[in-house]
């Protein structure tokens, strides 16, 4: 009869606390906070920044570095949301996607991006996956860019044995780009070690045709398409531990040509991962460092803003990183 009655009140503990946990999360608030320096982002790490700008504000995606010191490889769950109307005000949304909401996934909330169409928001994700080893690339949608998002496919869009054919690693499809040109075609790039590009299906959530090969110099990882004027940018972590570079083209199709380095070692931090977007007049570098890691490693990292500027024959300017930040 005792331990009838010990196994009911275990129960019923267990049934407050689970319950305790989905009311938290439930309940789980917008966080405000004012970024004045670089990075902007102190009490907790953020890595891997992608950005989007919406209906006059910018949207921030990043992993979350919850490796704690002094570990020294990534612990990374989830994504998570900033936005900002003027660079200085910030949110952090309450929301996060995580790795295990792909349910064919076993985990590492990896770099990601995320892109607008027909008034969808499509998520694209570094995860590892639960049967084909090694990384891979899923896809989620949402109606707001602040989700709640879900599933878009149900399966990897990009699995590992799907490029077999330029590297043997396990860890070659990661860091996803995505980019639709003025004529509506959409395209994926992504890649370590050797960077690809293939099209999208108008739905975003299929390739269009076979999977293609980028020949860069000194690629690393970390592609980020993006276009000014006339001209087709192609940035992208360099060597290791990683510069950005850069390659121009007249083209999506390419051909790319090497325009060098486009931002130096960030300071404390082995990986970089640049997003490069304009808003409201300017044209911004949104990147990475260790600034705020109390121990040397890659693996608690902080985002950072600075400016980007274009030289009149579309070259850019190395950015210069700086701890005062862009806010006057
Ligand atoms: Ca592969």
């Amino acid at each position: 009869m005792k331990n009838k009655f010990e196994l009911f009140k275990w129960s019923l503990c267990c049934l407050f606390t689970l319950w305790g946990t989905i009311s938290l999360h439930a309940a789980g608030k917008d966080t405000t906070f004012v970024a004045t320096t670089n990075p902007i982002v102190k009490y907790k790490y953020l890595g891997d920044p992608a950005a989007m700008v919406h209906d006059g504000t910018l949207y921030i995606y990043a992993g979350h570095d919850e490796a704690p010191a002094p570990q020294q490889f990534y612990l990374m769950n989830e994504w998570c949301i900033l936005s900002t109307k003027d660079l200085k005000h910030f949110t952090e949304h309450a929301y996060t996607l995580k790795a295990t909401d792909f349910k064919w996934a076993k985990g590492d909330a990896w770099a990601s991006q995320v892109i607008e169409r027909n008034g969808k928001f499509y998520w694209y994700v570094t995860v590892e996956h639960a049967t084909v080893p090694g990384k891979s690339i899923g896809v989620a949608v949402a109606d707001s860019p602040v989700g709640p998002f879900r599933d878009a496919r149900g399966s990897a869009l990009i699995t590992n044995d799907m490029t077999t054919a330029y590297t043997s690693i396990a860890w070659d499809d990661i860091d996803p780009t995505v980019f639709i040109d003025d004529d509506g075609q959409a395209y994926l790039f992504w890649g370590n070690t050797q960077c690809y590009y293939a099209k999208l299906k108008e739905n975003m959530i299929e390739l269009d045709g076979p999977i293609m090969p980028i020949p860069l110099p000194r690629y690393t990882e970390a592609p980020w398409i993006h276009k000014h004027g006339d001209w087709y940018y192609l940035s992208f972590a360099s060597e290791f531990p990683e510069k950005t570079c850069y390659a121009m083209s007249r083209s999506i199709n390419g051909p790319w040509e090497y325009k060098g380095i486009l931002n130096e070692l960030a300071g404390n931090s082995n990986t970089n991962h640049q997003a490069i977007i304009d808003f409201q007049g300017r044209s911004y570098f949104i990147y990475h460092n260790g600034a705020i890691n109390p121990d040397g490693c890659g693996f608690r990292r902080s985002i950072c803003i600075d400016r980007l500027e274009y030289n009149p024959d579309g070259t850019i300017k190395r950015i210069q990183m700086t701890t005062e930040g862009v806010v006057k």
